[in-house]
């Protein structure tokens, strides 16, 4: 029979095969308070508004008031003043997805460009990406400077042009955690009259806390403060530790996040005014995400952070003292990318190694001047120094394993036959005998090492491996719920 029961069972054990959301070993993706009794009053709060629909937001005005609540917050965190408004959004995508539309309107009313282009740096996220496609907006790529990986202002100010809507710059950018020139480049976009917005999804909150303890590193100007800046987007579900689906973007006055409104009066149905992309949205994130916040408070988050920051300290200098490796950058906020310099270590088979010891670090694949590499996002829950130490000795213990394991090799016969492929053209049946030679069998699960795919990927130029991800990815979406 299908009891509550046997079907919450069966929940958890699917949950079984995935990473732990808890404890801090799981080193991106997922965020660790470290405080258990945060969940439960997120889960309560989130469980009372699962019904109320955001989308109407004159019959459900509790949704306002907390929306509000949280922008004004926001605002206070990051360098707004009266004239700063905001709107609560499912995500850092949708955040920077509604700061790119709005420019995009912006610049089509106040400067009359029909084709708006934006500027980004080569390390920006891939949401300024995704909004490009969305909207159909021309990007420029403007490379990082060599081995800091921050953009340089000059070199976003060689990219601008007549019809340039939007600069963005990243505080911290999630690769490397660097902070790029915020208060530079946005002078020079203010310059022009052209918007700029600070992605601080991953880093606003926490950065925007640690400053204001009494033991604060120096942090540069990364906020509205910078008078060129425009909008800025801060994650909650990150360093806010809120439940996931909860994020802001302030914007520097109303009739800028106002051309980000959609509105739609002809149809027969009820009037359409939407603040965000999406169209019924639960009002649970927001109301989970508000009862974090409070409960935190700000004392606790620069507790919170404060800790992080410490912890980041020690794995920085721990990982430099690890022969053979070495952090990327100079990383400014929780984030660091491990690289390694010994040609016998390879940091994608670290990552299996770690993975098998109960270590979640994610793989980044070389890019431009950034080489292979291990991301860690540093949370509260192994902000100790206990934790810190233990990573570090698993690290050097899994990078001693990792050498005598020897780097992942790929099979010969994929790179000639990558040179005959066409992307544009490629069939299901070469990409399967792609992804064969590349070690992704034609099953639907994924292999449990997975340094051979990320070391084919590697080899394989990028449009190839562009096409080819979707296919495993859809390969994926193919399956089915196993002991139905
Ligand atoms: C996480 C992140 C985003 C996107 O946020 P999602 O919440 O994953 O949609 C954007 N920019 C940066 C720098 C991020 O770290």
């Amino acid at each position: 029979m299908t009891t509550d029961e046997s079907i919450l069972g069966r929940l958890s054990a699917l949950r079984a095969a995935d990473l732990p959301v808890h404890g801090g070993r799981t080193m991106a993706y997922v965020y660790d308070s470290g405080r258990p009794e945060l969940d439960e009053l997120a889960a309560a709060a989130q469980a009372a508004y699962s019904g109320v629909n955001g989308l109407d937001m004159t019959v459900f005005p509790s949704v306002v008031a907390l929306e509000n609540d949280l922008v004004r917050r926001a605002a206070g965190l990051l360098g707004g003043d009266e004239q700063t408004v905001g709107t609560f959004t499912s995500g850092g995508t949708e955040s920077c997805l509604l700061a790119v539309h709005a420019a995009r309107t912006h610049a089509r009313r106040t400067r009359g460009i029909d084709r708006p282009e934006m500027v980004l740096p080569s390390t920006v996220h891939p949401a300024f990406h995704k909004a490009a496609e969305l909207f159909g907006i021309q990007s420029r790529v403007v490379p990082v400077d060599g081995d800091r990986y921050t953009v340089r202002a000059a070199d976003v100010q060689a990219a601008m042009t007549a019809d340039t809507a939007l600069v963005v710059v990243s505080a911290p950018s999630y690769a490397h955690g660097v902070i790029d020139p915020v208060v530079e480049v946005s002078e020079i976009a203010r310059a022009r009259g052209v918007l700029c917005h600070v992605d601080a999804c991953i880093g606003g909150w926490f950065l925007g806390h640690l400053r204001l303890a009494a033991d604060a590193p120096e942090i540069p100007t990364f906020d509205l403060s910078a008078p060129g800046v425009t909008s800025i987007s801060v994650d909650l579900h990150k360093y806010g530790y809120t439940p996931k689906g909860a994020s802001i973007v302030l914007f520097r006055d109303d009739e800028l996040r106002r051309d980000g409104y959609f509105v739609h009066t002809a149809w027969p149905g009820y009037p359409v005014i939407t603040t965000t992309l999406q169209g019924t949205k639960s009002a649970a994130p927001l109301a989970g995400a508000w009862a974090v916040v409070e409960r935190v408070g700000t004392d606790g988050y620069i507790e919170l952070s404060r800790k992080v920051h410490h912890t980041t300290r020690l794995f920085i200098d721990g990982v430099d003292k690890i022969p053979g490796l070495r952090v990327l950058g100079s990383p400014q906020a929780s984030l660091l990318a491990v690289t390694s310099d010994d040609p016998e270590l390879d940091v994608f088979v670290l990552a299996d190694e770690m993975r098998a010891a109960g270590w979640y670090l994610q793989p980044q694949l070389a890019y431009l001047t950034s080489p292979a590499n291990l991301h860690l996002t540093v949370t509260a829950a192994m902000a100790n120094p206990e934790s810190a130490t233990e990573l570090l000795d698993q690290l050097s213990a899994a990078a001693d394993r990792a050498r005598a394991v020897g780097p992942a090799e790929v099979n010969p016969m994929l790179k000639q036959a990558a040179a005959t492929l066409d992307p544009r053209t490629l069939g299901p049946d070469e990409a399967t005998a792609a992804l064969t030679m590349a070690g992704i069998g034609d099953g639907n699960a994924l292999p449990e090492r997975m340094a051979p795919v990320l070391a084919a990927l590697q080899v394989l130029p990028e449009p190839i491996a562009a096409r080819l991800l979707p296919e495993v990815i859809s390969r994926l979406y193919r399956g089915t719920i196993p002991d139905r």
